[in-house]
Order: C-alpha cells, then structure tokens, then sequence
C-alpha cells in the first residue's frame, strides 16, 4: 500500500513535514542523527520516504529513519538494486524486513 496526501504525494503525510518539528531538526550532524530519526518512528510514509533517499541518493540529513551512514552502509551491501521503490514501496512488512537485512 502506498500513502498518499490529497495532493497526490506521500509527503502531505510527512511526520516532520508542515511545521510539524523544527525544520533543521533532520539535518543535523553526526552522531545527533541518531537522536533525530526518532521523528520517523511513527511517520506513515517512512518507506516512501526511505525509498526516494535511497533512488535519488540523497545523502544529507536524516530520511525514512536512518542516518546518513546507515543509507550509505545499505547501499553499499545492496549494489544491485536498481529501485528501492519496488524493494520497499507496497511489500510485505518480511519483504521490507529481509531488503533491509540482506
Ligand atoms: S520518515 Fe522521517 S524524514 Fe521521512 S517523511 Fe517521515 S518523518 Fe520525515
């Protein structure tokens, strides 16, 4: 299942999005990222969220629930995915559990 705003997109969804936290909350540095992904938690578009960071190689911030290092570290032992989209988006919770851990 994909979660979508009025406007068509999972972001109108974003639990840090319209002011909902601090707009620098997610870009902090460090070890602070770890701290600061607890806004995902109980974000309901954090796999879609997950997904364009990883297909578009956003490498600032925090998105979907993980740090920075963490994406670069799941990109690295999963070269061969080609869309994070079809690996997370609409799977499964075991299917989005083992694309993760693999
Ligand atoms: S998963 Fe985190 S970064 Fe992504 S939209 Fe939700 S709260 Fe924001």
């Amino acid at each position: 299942m994909t979660t979508v705003g009025p406007d068509g997109h999972w972001t109108a969804q974003a639990a840090c999005g319209a002011g909902k936290v601090a707009p620098d909350t997610l870009f902090v540095e460090g070890a602070a990222q770890r701290d600061a992904r607890s806004v995902c938690q109980s974000c309901v578009v954090r796999l879609e969220c997950l997904a364009d960071a990883l297909d578009s190689g956003a490498d600032f911030g925090v998105w979907g629930g993980m740090t920075e290092r963490e994406r670069r570290a799941l990109r690295r032992r999963r070269p061969e995915v080609e869309s994070w989209r079809a690996e997370l988006v609409g799977v499964e919770p075991a299917g989005v559990l083992q694309a993760l851990a693999r």
